[in-house]
């Protein structure tokens, strides 16, 4: 076993992608080996993310709590540094590597002297370790300019304040429980003035001495966790590691069989973590297919605008292109649906139902309702054809809207504005009127009935979507997921039975909103919790997950397209403890009962990250991360460590160049 190297991944994997930027503190513990300061036969172990047994009962820091408390106490070249609870003697190592001379206390002897000679055997000999009650400090030596105490204790020992250097800073874990601590930082501003700050949530054993806890009180706590504990992450990324299927690679047909589990739901909706993704696009085209070839699926519904898909679902269902069709996916963000991937998919679907009858050839529908214009135009054509006279009616009553229907968010500002009436009876009619002629015109061609509908429903849902967007932002985004929702129903109602389907939707649309700050705190839905309580275990929701790479997206919408960097996951979001199982990727089976100890553990709320279309990396907290019950939201939880931009396709085409079908290239 290569131990230098693994030295180096756990820097930058533990500490460097956490938040460590210290140099001092990154280079001093690239030099330490951990190894030698943990008990025979433990050496393999050394550079796993959590802490250790050592002798006596004790343990050895997770390498992590190390360095985040070396950087906070700030420990520079030239300083003199007084440890409390040297244990292994691991941390004061790397602090004399950097300082210019450290002084640790011990309270177990036999520790005291293990750690001297481990220090002296690797030559370290700027560290002084002694047996003794370091809640007293080492007043001889004093004062410090830091001074790291490894222990919790109920308070901050003024003792210990008062054998700091002005401007010197002590790094302590303190709480009223000796399980749990805050991480608390002291810097000595004057004789007299002490500042304080609060760094985090940790658990570390009890400080146990005159100015700590005493030996008593832990007696009566015979259930008192004996090793440190530093925060739960650890433990529940192992549990992860321990209950995660590793997934083959993305063009092994193996992959879609790890999801036949949920072949049996009416509805498997797939999420995303981004909108500009590679993986996520692959990763349900796999998916899809899988449940297409094998378990009878034969509706791909998605996060597009009805009129844009359809012109997929005619090229893929060997359907005639409709006479002035637009090219699809021309609007910003063009790149979601305008991608290499996604026409990967749709080549494919079209070579699977070229060797079917019509009946059992499986569509792609689109689910959003941002193209208003291509929908109102879509309804006239198709009335049109059925119903002149109907087309004349709609035609009058759509002209309330055309004014906007090319900038509707201008309509939205209108109607609340001016008082406007708007648009409503308007839109309402038109599609009450076409599904009160439902049997007449399914009996022509049920067909184009499905695509008029749809595009009716479209204009009258968008009409409400955009009058709430300028009074009721949660209004709106429940309108536009109730709309996905009913789209989604007419899809299944119209198909011959049992339609199945799957969906790829945004994890904000397809995660359960009520098990989410979503619906807790904002009162939104989405279409994953109207299927839920539609369909109960027969709608599978499953979530995707990234930690690091790239990402397509925008700064601001109606901006380019840019491929970003994304950040590494927040330390207290789940994306955390999935990437800390160490699993490239995998699939996490998260329903009730199956990895059931995991579950209990995952449903402590925290934070989850989701990139739409717009990525803002600097602002990544309060735009991106937002808190979530991960095994109440999804069913399952897909996950891929590392992640790379979606390969958009050109929009614009050369001047002359012919437009072919259907991406236009
Ligand atoms: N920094 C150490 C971690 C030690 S764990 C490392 O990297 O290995 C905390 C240590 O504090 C234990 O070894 C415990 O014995 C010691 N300890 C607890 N109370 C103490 C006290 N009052 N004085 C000195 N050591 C104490």
């Amino acid at each position: 076993m290569d131990l230098a190297h693994e030295r180096t991944q756990m820097v930058d994997r533990q500490l460097a992608r956490r938040g460590v930027r210290d140099g001092h503190v990154l280079e001093a513990m690239r030099e330490v080996p951990r190894e030698a300061f943990v008990p025979e036969g433990l050496q393999e172990f050394a550079y796993l993310d959590t802490a250790l047994p050592i002798e006596a009962g004790q343990t050895i820091s997770q390498p992590y709590i190390v360095g985040l408390m070396i950087e906070a106490a700030h420990v520079r070249p030239g300083d003199q540094v007084l440890e409390i609870g040297a244990g292994s003697g691991y941390a004061a190592a790397v602090m004399s590597r950097i300082a210019e001379r450290v002084y640790g206390v011990e309270r177990h002897e036999l520790l005291a002297r293990l750690a001297a000679e481990r220090l002296e055997r690797l030559g370290y000999d700027n560290v002084e370790v002694r047996t003794g009650d370091g809640t007293k400090g080492w007043p001889e030596a004093a004062p410090f300019d830091a001074i790291l105490v490894a222990a919790g204790g109920p308070a901050i020992p003024q003792i210990l304040k008062d054998q700091l250097t002005i401007g010197g800073r002590l790094v302590m874990p303190v709480g009223e429980s000796q399980r749990e601590q805050q991480l608390v930082k002291v810097t000595r501003v004057d004789a007299t003035r002490f500042k304080e700050e609060d760094l985090g949530g940790v658990m570390f054993v009890p400080l146990i001495g005159e100015h700590g806890w005493t030996d008593d009180a832990r007696a009566r706590r015979p259930t008192e966790p004996r090793s440190f504990e530093p925060a739960p992450a650890p433990s529940i990324a192992g549990l992860i590691r321990a209950a995660a299927e590793p997934l083959p690679a993305l063009d092994d047909p193996a992959f879609g069989v790890l999801f036949d589990r949920f072949a049996d739901a009416r509805v498997v909706l797939l999420g995303e973590a981004s909108h500009g993704t590679s993986e996520f696009y692959r990763a349900r085209a796999a998916i899809t297919r899988r449940l297409i070839e094998q378990h009878g699926f034969t509706i791909v519904a998605v996060e597009a605008d009805w009129p844009d898909a359809a012109s997929l679902d005619r090229y893929v269902r060997h359907r005639p292109a409709p006479a002035h069709a637009e090219p699809p996916f021309r609007r910003f963000p063009t790149w979601m649906w305008r991608n290499t991937e996604v026409e990967a998919f749709i080549e494919w679907l079209r070579g699977w139902n070229l060797q079917r009858p019509a009946e059992d050839r499986a569509g792609f529908y689109g689910l959003d309702l941002y193209n208003l214009s291509a929908s109102i135009r879509a309804v006239l054509d198709y009335l049109d054809r059925v119903d002149p006279d109907a087309a004349e009616v709609a035609r009058q009553r759509y002209a309330c809207l055309m004014p906007w229907a090319k900038d509707p968010q201008a309509y939205g500002r209108m109607a609340l504005t001016r008082g406007y009436g708007g648009c409503e009876e308007a839109v309402v009619k038109t599609l009450s009127d076409m599904l009160e002629k439902q049997l007449e015109y399914v009996a022509q061609d049920p067909e184009s009935f499905l695509d008029g509908a749809a595009n009716a429903r479209l204009v009258k849902n968008a009409e409400a979507y955009y009058r709430a967007m300028y009074y009721r932002a949660p209004e709106s985004w429940n309108q536009r997921d109730t709309h996905m929702f009913e789209t989604l129903c007419a899809l299944l109602d119209a198909k011959r039975p049992p339609a199945k389907a799957v969906v790829w939707a945004h994890n904000s649309h397809i995660g359960d909103a009520s098990k989410t700050e979503m619906g807790a705190v904002r009162d939104e839905l989405n279409i994953g919790q109207l299927c839920r309580e539609r369909f109960g275990r027969d709608a599978a929701l499953i979530g995707f997950g990234t930690d690091t790479g790239t990402v397509a997206c925008a700064s601001d919408w109606d901006a380019p397209i840019e491929i970003k960097l994304v950040n590494p996951s927040r330390p207290d979001s789940y994306e955390r403890l999935a990437h800390d199982s160490g699993i490239d990727r995998f699939l996490l089976d998260l329903r009730e009962g199956v990895h059931q100890p995991l579950r209990d553990r995952l449903i402590e709320p925290r934070l989850e990250r989701f990139i739409g279309v717009i990525y803002r990396p600097e602002a990544e907290r309060w735009s991106h991360y937002s808190a979530c019950i991960l095994p109440q939201q999804f069913d399952a939880y897909v996950w891929f460590d590392k992640t790379s931009a979606v390969t958009p396709l050109p929009t614009r085409l050369h001047k002359g160049a012919e437009e072919t079908y259907p991406f236009g290239l």
